[in-house]
């Protein structure tokens, strides 16, 4: 399966080669995360918890039933989630009397807690997160990790005293959201979501999108500046230095398990997946090319190799499988482990292991008594590598235009006068989504694709995954 010619059966194809989630249980869009998926998904979450405990952020879990009552405070925000939601309706024999969501995200478990919680302004900024599964009655087509409906989800709740301390902390998210996409090699954009596309209940939404080499934008996660929609009808206020009652001002950022969908379908090649050395379970595997002669000498050396290399923190696989040396290199491929380690007798009289690079192929050798870091010093080229070209691709994915006459190719850039009629004109004429745009604002001088009016910023628009 080529991923220039067919993309969506080259996902498909990966991911069931390399094992990652087994999709035949017996409910639609509920996957298994398997040992090797939910290894690569655990580190991605090291990431994010690693981010978040730094920024002063506490991990909670709340439950995962909603009561009806609860759900239906906020006005836009059930009606943004009405068609998608599961309930629970009854308990043992019995109907109940209140019925209770699935959460598809917590705003509304979390926020009538939060009215418990906070008291005065001490207790602010008050910043919790947690990893759990969320719940969403997909009807599209379903996709490993990017369309599912139990979600493997990231999510943080803030409150703050003032709307410009809710302001600070969106701009904190950005720079959390910076560091774990370094860490996963992922190109993305920051683009405020238009007025009709925003979050239910939320002030404003700045989406963040991956391009993928479809041409596609997948919606890899999400900030919102909620200011005080969701804390006046739940009711979450704080006394005052004054003693005078307030509001809090909310935000929350959202990532999920497309993180590694992203991952899959930037990095990813006809032989297999790649995976940023950063998040691979096995960042480097080691394979001992025997010969009858010295099979025993090269073994034990590959094993002092493994054994070193693990002490040093780099995670590591030993294949001494009894098997061919090219059918275990095309399982790793496969399984995109960045770093191939092949040791021989030559090596070993020449004091060197060789390396194959799994992003581009190349080889070469390090020298066995600066093992660990030479091991490193190839490992953080094969991240800098992948981030480079993975930038580059999304910057290549763009597509200006002038007017409604182009032929879409691309993620289109065209300027916008802001209105939604122009904004509604532009997705039917080229039946792509209107992502938003620039988050921060970008300076621009032009004007409106549809009205010719002057328009003071470019926006995005692109057919979504
Ligand atoms: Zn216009």
């Amino acid at each position: 399966m080529l991923k220039d010619e067919n993309f969506a059966d080259w996902y498909a194809d990966i991911v069931e080669k390399a094992n990652l989630s087994d999709k035949r249980y017996p409910i639609k869009g509920m996957n298994v995360w398997t040992p090797y998926g939910w290894k690569i998904m655990r580190q991605v979450d090291t990431y994010i918890r690693r981010e978040l405990d730094n920024t002063g952020h506490d991990e909670v879990c709340f439950p995962l039933l909603i009561p009806e009552t609860e759900f239906k405070k906020e006005k836009d925000h059930i009606k943004g989630f009405d068609s998608e939601v599961y309930w629970v309706t009854h308990a043992g024999l019995n109907e109940l009397d209140v019925r209770l969501v699935v959460r598809p995200t917590s705003e509304t478990a979390m926020y009538p807690m939060f009215a418990l919680w906070i008291r005065s302004h001490q207790d602010l900024p008050l910043k919790v997160y947690q990893i759990v599964n969320t719940f969403r009655y997909e009807t599209k087509q379903t996709r490993s990790f990017i369309r599912v409906r139990e979600i493997h989800f990231f999510e943080s709740h803030t409150c703050h005293a003032t709307e410009e301390e809710a302001q600070e902390q969106v701009e904190e998210d950005i720079r959390v959201l910076a560091n774990i996409m370094s860490k996963l090699c992922l190109p993305y954009s920051l683009l405020r979501r238009t007025e009709w596309d925003k979050f239910p209940g939320a002030h404003y939404t700045v989406g963040i999108d991956t391009a993928m080499p479809n041409g596609r934008a997948l919606q890899i996660g999400s900030i919102h500046h909620y200011r005080t929609n969701f804390s006046v009808p739940y009711g979450i206020t704080y006394e005052d230095g004054d003693g005078e009652h307030r509001h809090v001002h909310q935000t929350t950022y959202g990532m999920s398990e497309r993180l590694l969908g992203a991952m899959i379908g930037v990095h990813g090649d006809d032989k297999g997946l790649v995976i940023p050395p950063a998040v691979a379970p096995f960042q480097a595997v080691v394979i001992p090319i025997l010969s009858k002669k010295n099979a025993e000498e090269v073994s034990e050396a590959a094993r002092g190799i493994a054994d070193a290399l693990s002490k040093a923190g780099i995670r590591v696989k030993l294949d001494d499988r009894d098997d061919r040396p090219g059918s275990k290199y095309y399982d790793w491929e496969i399984r995109g482990v960045p770093l191939r380690l092949e040791l021989g007798a030559r090596d070993i009289e020449n004091g060197v292991v060789t390396f194959a690079r799994r992003d581009n192929g190349e080889k070469g050798t390090i020298a066995l008594d600066s093992l660990t870091e030479g091991t490193r010093l190839v490992l953080r080229d094969i991240a800098f590598s992948m981030y480079e070209k993975a930038w580059e691709a999304q910057r290549a994915s763009v597509q200006d235009i002038g007017s409604l006459d182009a032929i879409p190719e691309k993620t289109l850039r065209f300027g916008w006068c802001g209105c939604e009629e122009c904004g509604h004109a532009i997705e039917d004429r080229f039946e792509l989504k209107l992502l938003g745009t620039p988050y921060p604002a970008e300076e621009y001088q032009g004007s409106c694709i549809v009205c010719g009016k002057p328009a003071s910023t470019v926006a995005y628009a692109a057919r979504s995954m």
